[in-house]
Protein backbone atom coordinates (compact mmCIF):
# COMPACT_ATOMS: atom_id res chain seq x y z
CA UNK A 1 0.00 0.00 0.00
CA UNK A 2 3.22 2.10 0.54
CA UNK A 3 5.36 2.42 -2.42
CA UNK A 4 9.15 1.23 -2.23
CA UNK A 5 11.90 1.44 -4.97
CA UNK A 6 12.07 -1.42 -7.08
CA UNK A 7 15.06 -4.25 -5.47
CA UNK A 8 18.32 -3.31 -7.34
CA UNK A 9 18.69 -7.58 -7.69
CA UNK A 10 17.55 -9.36 -10.62
CA UNK A 11 16.34 -12.95 -10.42
CA UNK A 12 19.03 -14.30 -12.12
CA UNK A 13 21.89 -12.34 -10.00
CA UNK A 14 19.96 -13.22 -6.50
CA UNK A 15 19.50 -17.18 -7.33
CA UNK A 16 22.94 -17.56 -8.30
CA UNK A 17 24.04 -15.80 -5.10
CA UNK A 18 21.85 -17.91 -3.53
CA UNK A 19 23.41 -21.51 -4.73
CA UNK A 20 26.81 -20.31 -4.56
CA UNK A 21 27.88 -21.90 -1.37
CA UNK A 22 25.52 -25.12 -2.25
CA UNK A 23 28.07 -27.37 -1.59
CA UNK A 24 28.37 -26.66 2.04
CA UNK A 25 24.81 -27.27 2.52
CA UNK A 26 25.02 -30.99 1.44
CA UNK A 27 26.03 -32.31 -1.91
CA UNK A 28 28.03 -31.37 -4.56
CA UNK A 29 25.39 -33.07 -7.17
CA UNK A 30 22.51 -31.03 -5.54
CA UNK A 31 24.95 -27.54 -6.47
CA UNK A 32 24.86 -29.29 -9.87
CA UNK A 33 21.09 -29.67 -10.17
CA UNK A 34 20.64 -26.05 -9.44
CA UNK A 35 23.12 -24.34 -11.40
CA UNK A 36 21.41 -26.23 -14.54
CA UNK A 37 18.14 -24.88 -13.74
CA UNK A 38 19.35 -21.24 -13.53
CA UNK A 39 18.29 -20.08 -17.28
CA UNK A 40 14.84 -21.30 -15.98
CA UNK A 41 14.64 -19.80 -12.67
CA UNK A 42 15.32 -16.65 -15.04
CA UNK A 43 12.88 -17.15 -17.60
CA UNK A 44 10.47 -17.59 -14.29
CA UNK A 45 11.79 -14.10 -13.06
CA UNK A 46 11.08 -12.77 -16.72
CA UNK A 47 7.54 -13.82 -16.96
CA UNK A 48 7.07 -12.83 -13.07
CA UNK A 49 7.94 -9.08 -14.15
CA UNK A 50 5.97 -9.22 -17.33
CA UNK A 51 2.68 -9.89 -15.61
CA UNK A 52 3.63 -7.22 -13.08
CA UNK A 53 4.32 -5.16 -15.48
CA UNK A 54 0.28 -5.48 -17.79
CA UNK A 55 -1.26 -6.31 -14.20
CA UNK A 56 -1.94 -9.86 -14.80
CA UNK A 57 0.28 -11.53 -11.98
CA UNK A 58 -3.45 -13.38 -10.81
CA UNK A 59 -3.25 -15.40 -14.27
CA UNK A 60 0.30 -16.82 -13.43
CA UNK A 61 -0.06 -20.38 -12.84
CA UNK A 62 1.99 -22.42 -10.07
CA UNK A 63 3.29 -25.22 -12.65
CA UNK A 64 5.09 -22.68 -14.70
CA UNK A 65 7.15 -21.75 -11.30
CA UNK A 66 8.95 -24.92 -10.17
CA UNK A 67 12.54 -25.54 -10.25
CA UNK A 68 13.02 -28.12 -13.13
CA UNK A 69 15.08 -31.05 -12.00
CA UNK A 70 14.21 -30.73 -8.55
CA UNK A 71 11.04 -32.95 -6.91
CA UNK A 72 8.60 -31.21 -5.12
CA UNK A 73 9.24 -33.94 -1.88
CA UNK A 74 12.76 -32.28 -2.17
CA UNK A 75 12.10 -28.66 -0.60
CA UNK A 76 13.81 -26.64 -3.02
CA UNK A 77 13.08 -23.48 -1.31
CA UNK A 78 14.35 -24.89 2.04
CA UNK A 79 17.99 -25.08 0.01
CA UNK A 80 17.68 -21.74 -1.63
CA UNK A 81 15.71 -19.16 0.74
CA UNK A 82 16.64 -20.74 4.35
CA UNK A 83 19.99 -22.40 3.62
CA UNK A 84 21.03 -20.15 0.32
CA UNK A 85 19.54 -16.52 1.53
CA UNK A 86 18.25 -16.38 4.95
CA UNK A 87 21.40 -18.14 6.09
CA UNK A 88 23.89 -18.60 3.47
CA UNK A 89 25.57 -16.05 0.15
CA UNK A 90 22.03 -14.70 -0.10
CA UNK A 91 21.95 -12.59 3.35
CA UNK A 92 23.57 -9.35 2.25
CA UNK A 93 20.75 -9.43 -0.22
CA UNK A 94 18.08 -10.32 2.33
CA UNK A 95 19.51 -7.81 4.52
CA UNK A 96 18.87 -5.08 1.85
CA UNK A 97 15.21 -5.64 1.12
CA UNK A 98 14.54 -5.83 4.95
CA UNK A 99 16.42 -2.72 5.54
CA UNK A 100 14.72 -0.72 2.63
CA UNK A 101 11.41 0.87 4.22
CA UNK A 102 12.23 3.94 6.00
CA UNK A 103 12.28 3.56 9.64
CA UNK A 104 11.42 0.07 9.17
CA UNK A 105 7.71 0.62 8.71
CA UNK A 106 5.68 -2.13 7.35
CA UNK A 107 4.88 -1.19 3.70
CA UNK A 108 2.29 -3.37 3.61
CA UNK A 109 0.18 -1.64 6.75
CA UNK A 110 1.96 1.63 7.28
CA UNK A 111 2.15 0.84 10.70
CA UNK A 112 3.84 -1.91 12.20
CA UNK A 113 7.25 -2.65 11.98
CA UNK A 114 9.12 -4.78 9.45
CA UNK A 115 10.04 -8.02 11.15
CA UNK A 116 10.48 -10.40 7.64
CA UNK A 117 10.40 -10.64 4.27
CA UNK A 118 6.77 -11.78 2.48
CA UNK A 119 6.66 -13.90 -0.70
CA UNK A 120 4.07 -12.18 -2.91
CA UNK A 121 3.82 -14.89 -4.38
CA UNK A 122 3.68 -17.99 -1.82
CA UNK A 123 6.94 -19.82 -2.04
CA UNK A 124 5.15 -23.27 -1.79
CA UNK A 125 3.59 -22.49 -5.24
CA UNK A 126 6.17 -20.29 -6.87
CA UNK A 127 9.32 -22.18 -5.63
CA UNK A 128 11.12 -20.83 -8.91
CA UNK A 129 10.50 -17.05 -7.10
CA UNK A 130 11.69 -17.98 -3.74
CA UNK A 131 14.56 -15.69 -3.99
CA UNK A 132 14.29 -12.64 -6.85
CA UNK A 133 13.83 -9.94 -4.79
CA UNK A 134 10.96 -8.32 -6.66
CA UNK A 135 8.96 -11.42 -4.88
CA UNK A 136 10.23 -10.49 -1.90
CA UNK A 137 8.65 -7.63 0.52
CA UNK A 138 9.27 -6.26 3.68
CA UNK A 139 6.76 -6.56 5.99
CA UNK A 140 5.53 -6.85 9.99
CA UNK A 141 4.94 -10.40 11.46
CA UNK A 142 0.99 -9.45 11.33
CA UNK A 143 1.02 -8.69 7.48
CA UNK A 144 2.80 -11.54 7.06
CA UNK A 145 0.60 -13.60 9.03
CA UNK A 146 -2.30 -12.53 7.57
CA UNK A 147 -1.40 -12.98 4.22
CA UNK A 148 -0.11 -16.14 4.76
CA UNK A 149 0.12 -18.65 1.63
CA UNK A 150 -3.12 -16.46 0.08
CA UNK A 151 -2.46 -15.07 -3.35
CA UNK A 152 -3.60 -13.09 -6.32
CA UNK A 153 -6.25 -15.26 -7.83
CA UNK A 154 -8.17 -12.75 -9.57
CA UNK A 155 -7.67 -8.99 -10.95
CA UNK A 156 -9.83 -7.58 -8.27
CA UNK A 157 -7.97 -10.16 -5.31
CA UNK A 158 -4.40 -8.63 -5.88
CA UNK A 159 -3.32 -7.32 -3.00
CA UNK A 160 -0.96 -4.00 -3.14
CA UNK A 161 2.64 -4.99 -3.99
CA UNK A 162 5.05 -1.96 -2.77
CA UNK A 163 7.47 -2.34 -5.63
CA UNK A 164 4.25 -2.35 -8.28
CA UNK A 165 1.74 0.02 -6.90
CA UNK A 166 1.94 3.76 -6.13
CA UNK A 167 -1.52 4.99 -5.06
CA UNK A 168 0.05 7.16 -2.80
CA UNK A 169 -0.43 10.10 -5.12
CA UNK A 170 -4.44 10.65 -4.62
CA UNK A 171 -6.18 10.45 -1.18
CA UNK A 172 -7.71 7.23 -0.48
CA UNK A 173 -7.92 6.70 3.23
CA UNK A 174 -10.54 8.29 4.64
CA UNK A 175 -12.12 8.78 8.24
CA UNK A 176 -15.21 9.74 9.82
CA UNK A 177 -15.69 10.75 13.84
CA UNK A 178 -18.38 8.99 15.47
CA UNK A 179 -20.26 10.75 18.43
CA UNK A 180 -22.17 8.32 20.89
CA UNK A 181 -22.74 9.23 24.43
CA UNK A 182 -19.98 10.94 25.63
CA UNK A 183 -17.28 8.69 23.98
CA UNK A 184 -15.61 9.82 20.13
CA UNK A 185 -14.04 7.64 18.06
CA UNK A 186 -12.74 7.03 14.61
CA UNK A 187 -13.94 5.26 11.82
CA UNK A 188 -12.05 4.50 8.50
CA UNK A 189 -12.16 2.93 5.19
CA UNK A 190 -11.53 3.30 1.77
CA UNK A 191 -12.77 6.26 -0.04
CA UNK A 192 -12.05 5.59 -3.92
CA UNK A 193 -10.69 8.82 -5.64
CA UNK A 194 -12.56 9.04 -9.09
CA UNK A 195 -9.61 8.64 -11.48
CA UNK A 196 -9.75 5.12 -9.96
CA UNK A 197 -11.44 1.75 -12.11
CA UNK A 198 -13.22 -0.54 -10.67
CA UNK A 199 -9.85 -3.26 -10.03
CA UNK A 200 -8.17 -0.69 -8.08
CA UNK A 201 -11.02 0.69 -6.12
CA UNK A 202 -11.99 -3.47 -5.79
CA UNK A 203 -8.09 -3.86 -5.01
CA UNK A 204 -8.08 -1.34 -2.04
CA UNK A 205 -10.67 -2.88 -0.48
CA UNK A 206 -9.10 -6.47 -0.81
CA UNK A 207 -6.01 -5.06 0.80
CA UNK A 208 -7.77 -2.85 3.77
CA UNK A 209 -9.42 -6.17 4.37
CA UNK A 210 -6.66 -8.66 4.38
CA UNK A 211 -4.58 -6.51 6.31
CA UNK A 212 -7.22 -6.18 9.08
CA UNK A 213 -6.32 -1.90 8.26
CA UNK A 214 -9.90 -0.66 9.44
CA UNK A 215 -9.60 -2.22 13.12
CA UNK A 216 -5.60 -1.10 13.58
CA UNK A 217 -6.32 2.38 12.47
CA UNK A 218 -9.34 2.91 14.83
CA UNK A 219 -7.21 1.70 17.57
CA UNK A 220 -3.82 3.48 16.66
CA UNK A 221 -6.10 6.49 16.17
CA UNK A 222 -8.01 6.35 19.54
CA UNK A 223 -5.49 5.55 21.50
CA UNK A 224 -4.17 9.13 19.94
CA UNK A 225 -7.02 10.70 20.65
CA UNK A 226 -6.77 9.82 24.56
CA UNK A 227 -3.41 10.94 24.46
CA UNK A 228 -4.34 14.44 22.95
CA UNK A 229 -7.57 15.32 24.38
CA UNK A 230 -5.61 17.15 27.81
CA UNK A 231 -3.96 19.02 25.25
CA UNK A 232 -6.91 20.10 23.56
CA UNK A 233 -9.06 21.13 26.21
CA UNK A 234 -6.49 23.50 27.40
CA UNK A 235 -6.37 24.94 23.59
CA UNK A 236 -9.78 25.14 23.53
CA UNK A 237 -10.21 27.10 27.11
CA UNK A 238 -7.01 29.38 26.11
CA UNK A 239 -8.33 30.49 22.22
CA UNK A 240 -11.52 28.67 21.81
CA UNK A 241 -12.20 26.28 18.74
CA UNK A 242 -9.98 28.39 16.34
CA UNK A 243 -7.05 27.51 18.38
CA UNK A 244 -8.41 23.86 18.33
CA UNK A 245 -8.75 23.54 14.63
CA UNK A 246 -5.90 25.40 13.53
CA UNK A 247 -3.87 22.94 15.56
CA UNK A 248 -5.54 20.15 14.08
CA UNK A 249 -4.78 21.68 10.56
CA UNK A 250 -1.63 22.21 11.55
CA UNK A 251 -0.88 18.40 12.55
CA UNK A 252 -2.53 16.84 9.30
CA UNK A 253 -0.49 19.00 7.03
CA UNK A 254 2.51 17.90 8.84
CA UNK A 255 1.93 14.53 8.84
CA UNK A 256 0.09 14.27 5.62
CA UNK A 257 3.43 15.97 3.68
CA UNK A 258 5.44 13.10 6.04
CA UNK A 259 3.11 9.86 5.05
CA UNK A 260 -0.25 10.75 2.30
CA UNK A 261 -3.23 8.82 3.21
CA UNK A 262 -1.26 7.39 6.81
CA UNK A 263 -3.93 7.25 9.31
CA UNK A 264 -2.34 9.77 11.77
CA UNK A 265 -2.93 12.89 9.66
CA UNK A 266 -5.91 11.37 8.16
CA UNK A 267 -6.83 11.42 11.78
CA UNK A 268 -6.05 14.90 11.72
CA UNK A 269 -7.81 16.54 9.21
CA UNK A 270 -10.70 14.36 9.83
CA UNK A 271 -11.01 15.94 13.23
CA UNK A 272 -10.43 19.16 12.21
CA UNK A 273 -13.37 19.15 9.77
CA UNK A 274 -15.47 17.91 12.59
CA UNK A 275 -17.42 21.09 14.03
CA UNK A 276 -18.74 19.19 17.04
CA UNK A 277 -15.11 17.79 17.61
CA UNK A 278 -13.37 21.01 17.59
CA UNK A 279 -16.21 22.82 19.72
CA UNK A 280 -14.75 20.81 22.73
CA UNK A 281 -17.09 16.89 22.50
CA UNK A 282 -13.46 15.15 22.69
CA UNK A 283 -15.12 12.57 24.48
CA UNK A 284 -14.09 11.22 27.94
CA UNK A 285 -12.25 8.09 27.30
ZN1 LIG B 1 2.27 -4.53 8.33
Amino acid sequence: MWPLPQPRHGARDSYTTCISRTKEMGEEKRRTRLTEATDAVEEAGQQFRQAAGTKTLHTLKSENFQVPGIEKKEKVTTWLYDYGMLDGPGRDIYDELISAPKHGRCPLCGHGTVRTLDHFLPKAHFPALCVDPLNLVPACSDCNKAKSDDHAVTAEKTPFHPYLDDIDGEKWLAAKVIHEDDSVRLHFRVSPPPSWDHVLTARAHHHFRVFGLRTMYAQQANRHLGEIRGHLQGLLAAGGEETVRAHLRDGAASSLSDRPNGWHGVTYRTLAGDETFCRGAFGSG
